[in-house]
This record gives C-alpha cells, sequence and structure tokens, in this order.
C-alpha cells in the first residue's frame, strides 16, 4: 500500500486536521502521482459540511480535492499514456464501468453505474474510498488521468479540471465562437474561466454581475461588455441578442430575465445549482425557439480537449496560493466570494 499524508474533516463544520491513509499499489494500469497543487471548489466546502446530504451523503472522514494537478512517480508495467517525470492531472472522477452506453461515448461522468468519485466515493471494488486531492499522492488508472503539457503557471492549471472543464463543454457544445455574443452570469470562480474560454472562441463576451466593484476585472480578463444586473434597465435594450448564456450562479436568483436576452435558437445553459428552483414558462421558451440546458463537467476525451486548449491559448485560472493550515480562512472566503478566483492549496510542502 502507499502511504497517504491528506487533510481531513471529521465531522460536518469541523476544521481540517492532518490524516494518514493508505492508496492502493499501483496497479499494472495505474500510475502513482505526487500531487503539486490542488484547487477548492465549492463542491468541497457543500461536501466537507455534508450540504448535500440527501443526494451525495458525506461519509467522513472527507478529505476533499478533486482539481488536482502532479507529477507521475510510478507507473504500472502496462501504462502507455505517462512515463515518470510527466505532469498529470485528475479531475471530479476516477474509474466508471467503461461498458455502458455513456462511458463508451467518453461521457465518463453519466456512467450507468456511476463514476467513482475522487472523493467521498467508493472504487469499483465496492469497499474502497476515495480520498481527494487535499493530500500527498493518488493512485489512477491511466485511462481516467488527464496529461498536463509543462506550463508557466501550473498553479491556474489545477482549477480547469473542474472549473475549466465546466465551462469549456457547455460553450462548446452551444457552438459559442466568432460571430456569437455570449452572456456569463456571475463572475467567479466558474464565470472567470467562463470569460477566458469563450473569448479564446472567438466570441463576444457579456459579464452580468450583481457586483458593480467588479468591472475592472471583467475587462482584465478580456469581457467585452460588463452588465450590473441589480437595475433590470440595464438588461432592457439587451433583449434578443444573446446566442449563448452561461449561467454559473448558485445563490437564488429569476432566470427569466435572462431567456428573454436569448434571441431566435439561442440557448441558456445552467451549471450552477441553487437551493430554490426555478419556475419558467413554456411560452419564454417557445417564442424564440430557445433552449433551457444543464451541463455537467465533462468525459475523460472532452476534459483532455479542454487542458489541450487552454495550453494553447495560454488560459489558467487566476488564483491566490495557500498552504493547507490556511483552508478554514479560505473556505470561509470562498463561501462570501472573496476570492479572486480560485484558491489552490500548494500540497508540495504539506
Ligand atoms: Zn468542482
Ligand atoms: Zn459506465
Amino acid at each position: 500500500m502507499i502511504e497517504t499524508k491528506g487533510y481531513a474533516v471529521h465531522e460536518p463544520g469541523s476544521d481540517f486536521s492532518e490524516f494518514n491513509f493508505e492508496r492502493r499499489d499501483v496497479g499494472p494500469n495505474d500510475i502513482l502521482i505526487d500531487i503539486l497543487y490542488a484547487g477548492i471548489c465549492h463542491s468541497d466546502i457543500h461536501q466537507a459540511k455534508d450540504e448535500w446530504h440527501d443526494s451525495m451523503p458525506t461519509t467522513y472522514p472527507l478529505v476533499p480535492g478533486h482539481e488536482i494537478v502532479g507529477r507521475v512517480v510510478r507507473v504500472g508495467d502496462d501504462v502507455t499514456k505517462f512515463a515518470v517525470g510527466d505532469l498529470a492531472g485528475i479531475g471530479c472522477f476516477v474509474d466508471s464501468c467503461r461498458e455502458c452506453v455513456n462511458c463508451k461515448q467518453g461521457l465518463q461522468q453519466f456512467c450507468f453505474q456511476r463514476a467513482v468519485f475522487t472523493y467521498n466515493g467508493v472504487e469499483r471494488d465496492g469497499v474502497t474510498r476515495t480520498y481527494g486531492g487535499y493530500s500527498n499522492n493518488y493512485v489512477i488508472d491511466e485511462n481516467y488521468a488527464l496529461k498536463v503539457r509543462p506550463a508557466d503557471d501550473l498553479r491556474g492549471v489545477a482549477p480547469l479540471l473542474c472549473a475549466g472543464i465546466t465551462t469549456y463543454s457547455p460553450l462548446k457544445r452551444f457552438g459559442a465562437g466568432p460571430g456569437k455574443k455570449v452572456g456569463v452570469v456571475g463572475l467567479g470562480g466558474l464565470g472567470h474561466m467562463g470569460v477566458k474560454i469563450a473569448k479564446a472562441m472567438g466570441a463576444e463576451v457579456t459579464i452580468f454581475s450583481t457586483s458593480e466593484g467588479k468591472a475592472a476585472d471583467a475587462k482584465a480578463l478580456g469581457a467585452d461588455h460588463f452588465v450590473v444586473t441589480k437595475d433590470p434597465a440595464n438588461l432592457e435594450p439587451l433583449a434578443g441578442t444573446f446566442n449563448i448564456i452561461l449561467d454559473t450562479v448558485s445563490a437564488d436568483h429569476d432566470i427569466n430575465p435572462y431567456l428573454g436576452l436569448l434571441g431566435v435558437g439561442g440557448s441558456m445553459v445552467v451549471v450552477g445549482v441553487p437551493e430554490k428552483p426555478n419556475t419558467v414558462h413554456s411560452l419564454s421558451l417557445i417564442f424564440g425557439n430557445k433552449t433551457l440546458a444543464g451541463s455537467l463537467i465533462g468525459g475523460i476525451p472532452e476534459t483532455q480537449e479542454m487542458l489541450d486548449f487552454c495550453a494553447d491559448h495560454n488560459i489558467t485560472a487566476d488564483v491566490e496560493m495557500i498552504d493547507p493550515s490556511r483552508l478554514p480562512e479560505a473556505y470561509d472566503r470562498t463561501v462570501k466570494a472573496d476570492v479572486r478566483y480560485r484558491f489552490v492549496i500548494d500540497m508540495q510542502n504539506a
């Protein structure tokens, strides 16, 4: 077995403490990764606090982390994709059945037998619990690990594994590109990736935000327009003008005003998860042949495509680095949306 040092919460709301555990030995198709950086995703916080109890109850101790970049330090005998010394990434899941129709299409996140989540999951053996990237290493089947190119800023690559793919996949699916108008609702961890990626795809990008204070950031991130949504009058002149609206907001809000901004054939995609359901009148979709859609991360092939796209376009997340002792502060500030735009834990000296 492989000795691992991680940082775990032991009950809802408890602080992180050092937690030693074992990962499986490196099998013929596995690689062992020494973790360099792990991003803090809002879903880490929800699960640390067991806030998704009804759909995904948390089993403690919990070591979160599914935005992982590290270096390969050991490879199994049959591994072909990686060599020792390569960089590798791990996203939200680490295995799946490989046989169902969704797995066969490379949409492993929708595996009929449920993908094995990177943490708070159970391996395919049915007993081994998974622990995430707030730790110093990970053992993963090479087919579920991503190739990471050496970049100047590997710290900013880690958040691509969740925030990057969450925004890339729907932008690609709904055709963001030259001549297309894309709106991004919310300028947080997801929103700031959405802007960078949509711009790199060639679209004209507008950010919708409740905070006036983010105008300068929006511009720095490359957005063409910034709209403060507190005043509904700001939205009126934009009615019927957007091809795609990517809604990244997880706070309760009404999506109907945004549906009104879509042009004929336009699509609105939600990736945030507000607590309260939204009510949409069918006519809001019928008039204008509009689509209201959702999107969940991406499969392995598309996640690799996204990493390659970001490397080609020099896209990384804007990050604030912390060491594990600052996890409580980082959690508090992430909940308050007081981070520009993702916390990343430096695991090298942890
Ligand atoms: Zn995530
Ligand atoms: Zn499957």
